[in-house]
């Protein structure tokens, strides 16, 4: 991704640069893994932060015919972005049926993804109301214990198939606990109840893997599979190198850069005491804009090939890093440093403040001046 410099605006204190062309390739890399099964995309919490608006058409654009939410408000954004590439693209919301909402969904054509016996007798009432059969996805729970349809309910739903009457069930769904730990038996222990789930239920495709998931082998595949992180950027496989690309930079302009003398104390708490003659740089994002504030004192920000310190409390709308060792034309007030990119990758950031990638990209900040690019 092409370094951005402060020149495009000269008024931005951040800027986020969101890659829509590794997001597609990483889509890409997805489906031809799964093929032949269907590889959907997971755009719940605006794309994990990058932007439906911009991230659904682009993966429509190259293919993409199924879109999954957490929502129904997300679900109509993402709506809204198909509509001009992919009308008749199918958009999941995970999070059940609303009450009362059912003909919302049927109105601007979402898919409900069904997680209890209540929410299928709502559905098959409403069905029976219109005189149609109306399409659903149905989540059994083999482990995860949120959502989904537990051991008895799927007792009882296996005994009275009839419940199902008016029901199209476009899929049989579950998620995985562990797919992250690639030694963790609890995958293979779900693959195994989910199987058995679908021996005792009415045929129809069904829906197994995350991101994660997908990389445990074929049989792992079903008829689709559901990644999110993965094609934002966030390594599906942790214990090996990161087989997708970066898809966010975050550049931040040094506000000012001040020297400071042993004893003199940095922020909010006086936090960080200065051990000798320093030099203090101030950047203009804060947790206020999703950098967290457990990254006081741990993280980094990358600044003329070096990892600068971060000092001190992260504040609302300030970082002050350390940059003792660089010379004045490294970091001197108005140049831009790097805060996530390829030299400070989601992953790493994340674990320096405890959290994970999903977390840093969610909470990528709404003040930042953003720009794609590779659309
Ligand atoms: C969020 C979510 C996914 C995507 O998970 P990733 O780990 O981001 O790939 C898939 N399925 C369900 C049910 C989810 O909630």
């Amino acid at each position: 991704m092409t370094r951005v410099t402060s020149d495009l605006n000269p008024r931005a204190g951040a800027i986020l640069t969101v890659d829509l062309g590794a997001v597609v390739a990483n889509w890409t890399q997805l489906r031809d893994r799964v093929a032949p099964a269907e590889c959907s995309a997971v755009v719940k919490a605006d794309a994990y932060g990058l932007g439906v608006a911009r991230v659904v058409p682009a993966l429509a654009t190259a293919g993409c015919r199924t879109f999954v939410v957490a929502q129904f408000e997300e679900a109509l954004a993402v709506r809204r972005a198909l509509e001009p590439v992919a009308p008749q693209a199918q958009v999941f919301s995970l999070g059940g049926l609303p009450v009362g909402c059912e003909g919302e969904f049927i109105a601007n054509r979402i898919l409900p993804v069904l997680n209890h016996l209540g929410e299928i007798a709502a559905w098959r009432a409403f069905a029976a109301s219109r005189g149609e059969v109306l399409p659903a996805v149905i989540h059994i729970d083999t482990g995860m214990n949120r959502l989904g349809l537990g051991p008895d309910e799927l007792d009882d739903l296996a005994g009275h198939p009839q419940w199902l009457e008016g029901i199209d069930v476009r899929y049989w769904m579950t998620h995985l606990a562990c797919a992250d730990e690639f030694d963790n038996p609890m995958t293979g222990e779900q693959l195994d109840r989910f199987r058995a789930a679908l021996t005792r239920l009415p045929k129809a495709k069904a829906s197994f893997a995350n991101s994660s998931g997908i990389f445990h082998g074929k049989d792992h595949h079903f008829d689709l599979a559901r990644p999110g992180c993965a094609l934002y950027g966030v390594n599906p496989t942790p214990h090996l190198p990161n087989p997708m690309r970066d898809t966010v930079r975050l550049d931040a302009k040094l506000l000012q850069v001040r020297n400071c003398d042993a004893s003199m104390t940095v922020g909010y708490g006086a936090a960080h005491k200065v051990a000798g003659p320093a030099r203090i740089a101030t950047i203009g994002v804060g947790y206020a804009d999703g950098y967290m504030r457990s990254l006081g004192g741990k993280g980094h920000i990358f600044v003329d090939g070096v990892a600068a310190p971060i000092v001190g409390r992260i504040s609302m709308d300030l970082i002050t890093i350390d940059v003792t060792g660089l010379s004045e034309s490294a970091a001197h007030a108005g140049r831009m440093v790097e805060l996530i990119g390829p030299n400070r990758l989601v992953d790493t950031v994340a674990a320096e403040g405890g959290t994970i990638g999903y977390e840093i990209l969610t909470s990528l900040g709404r003040r930042y001046h953003r720009i794609y690019v590779g659309g």
